[in-house]
């Protein structure tokens, strides 16, 4: 039992270092050098401008900040990330990277559902908690299994991007992308995200 004198001194020591942890992760999880990455992602991609109007309405009617700048790469993604469609940011611009043969795979309304849902990233993003825990579990993978906190953030933020896509174009063309994105049909992720997508679709 600490003496009643010391309580105090025990509380505050301990917010103390809980401040001092969290601000030492977060600047952790700022610490990668996005520039370099940024570029070499773009590097094997072609910016593609064929949307230019379909995202400028988005931005219109959204509130982004007017001088975020939005662009689309299109590149060999899939066999090099593993990736069919993501996004990235520095200070400057947000860029739309797609696999360039599952872009070509899509019909012009699920493109525009695949961008508007990559845009929905751009609005809704992981919380400060969150990035740290996500930071945590990727520094963690291997040792101890945290997949279903790390899926259970992952989807969350996957479902906000696709009920914004599914706004601003609809349910059916974001669910059929859904079902051409190369993932795991039988996982949660695709799971969570196809029910969201039926929900809001009956809603309509
Ligand atoms: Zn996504």
């Amino acid at each position: 039992m600490i003496p009643k004198k010391y309580q105090l001194f025990v509380v505050v020591f301990t917010i103390l270092c809980l401040i001092v942890t969290m601000v030492g992760l977060y600047s952790l999880h700022n610490r990668h050098d996005k520039r370099q990455l940024i570029t070499a992602v773009i590097g094997v991609g072609v910016e593609n401008i064929t949307h230019a109007d379909f995202i400028n309405r988005i931005i219109k009617n959204t509130n982004f900040k007017s001088r975020d700048r939005v662009r689309i790469f299109l590149g060999p993604y899939q066999p090099l990330l593993g990736l069919d469609g993501f996004i990235l940011n520095d200070s400057l611009d947000y860029y739309i990277l797609i696999d360039w043969g599952f872009y070509f795979s899509l019909e012009e309304g699920e493109k525009e559902a695949l961008i508007a849902h990559e845009l929905g990233h751009k609005i809704y993003r992981p919380s400060l908690i969150e990035n740290i825990q996500l930071d945590i579990i990727h520094e963690l993978r291997g040792y101890i299994d945290l997949k279903t906190r790390h899926n259970q953030i992952t989807t969350k933020y996957q479902t906000k991007a696709d009920t914004f896509a599914a706004e601003k174009t609809s349910p059916e063309k974001v669910i059929s992308v859904l079902n051409k994105i190369r993932m795991d049909k039988s996982g949660y992720d695709y799971k969570m995200r196809l029910k969201n997508l039926q929900k809001i679709q009956q809603g309509h």
